[in-house]
C-alpha cells in the first residue's frame, strides 16, 4: 500500500478518535506521531530486509503485532503520563499499518501472506526480498488506483484543514 494512503487513512483514524474523544482536532504533536507511525513499519522492514539482509522479509519484524504490543509498554513504561495520548496515536497508526497491508492478500485470496501480523512465533511464506527500497517507493507511488487513492487523499486534506492543519506552524493546532 503506498505510503501516502497509510498516512492519510491513519489520520482519519486519529482525527475521529480525537473529536470523539475529546472533542478537538489532532495537536501538532500528535499529527507527527500519526505520521511517523503510519510509516513506522515499512521504515523498519524494508531496508533491513531489502538493503541489508537483516529480516527475512519486507513484512516482518515491523509489521508483526507482537512488536507493536512490545513497543506500546515499553513506551508507556518510560515515558512520563503526559505522553500516553502519543502513545495511543502511535499505537494506533502502526497497528493500522499493519492491518491495512493484510488487506491485498487477503483480497488476492492469499491468507498465508497475513501471517506476518504474528512474526516470527508463526511460519512465514516466501517473499520476495530483491527489491529495493527505492523501487518499492516509485513502484507505490506509480501502481494502483491513482482515481480512488487520490480522491482519497483529497478527502483527507480537507478534513486536515478543517482540522486547522495541525502539523504546520501556521495552523491552529496546539
Ligand atoms: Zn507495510
Amino acid at each position: 500500500m503506498r505510503p501516502d494512503i497509510h498516512a492519510g487513512l491513519a489520520y482519519l483514524a486519529w482525527t475521529a478518535y480525537t473529536h470523539l474523544s475529546a472533542t478537538r482536532p489532532p495537536t501538532d504533536a500528535e499529527f507527527w506521531v500519526v505520521i511517523f507511525g503510519s510509516q513506522f513499519p515499512d521504515l523498519v522492514d524494508k531496508p533491513l530486509a531489502w538493503t541489508f539482509g537483516v529480516l527475512p522479509s519486507g513484512r516482518s519484524l515491523g509489521h508483526s503485532l507482537l512488536t507493536a504490543a512490545i513497543l506500546v509498554v515499553v513506551l508507556r513504561r518510560y515515558l512520563s503520563r503526559d505522553r500516553d495520548v502519543l502513545v495511543t496515536a502511535f499505537a494506533v497508526s502502526v497497528v493500522g499499518h499493519d492491518l491495512l497491508d493484510a488487506i491485498p492478500p487477503l483480497q488476492r485470496g492469499q491468507p498465508a501472506y497475513v501471517r506476518y501480523l504474528l512474526w516470527p512465533v508463526v511460519d512465514q511464506p516466501p517473499y520476495d526480498t530483491s527489491r529495493s527500497l527505492l523501487d518499492s517507493l516509485v513502484g507505490g507511488m506509480f501502481h494502483g488506483e491513482w482515481g480512488l487513492s487520490s480522491l482519497a487523499i483529497l478527502l483527507v486534506a480537507l478534513v486536515w484543514i478543517a482540522d486547522g492543519t495541525p502539523g504546520l506552524p501556521i495552523g491552529d493546532g496546539e
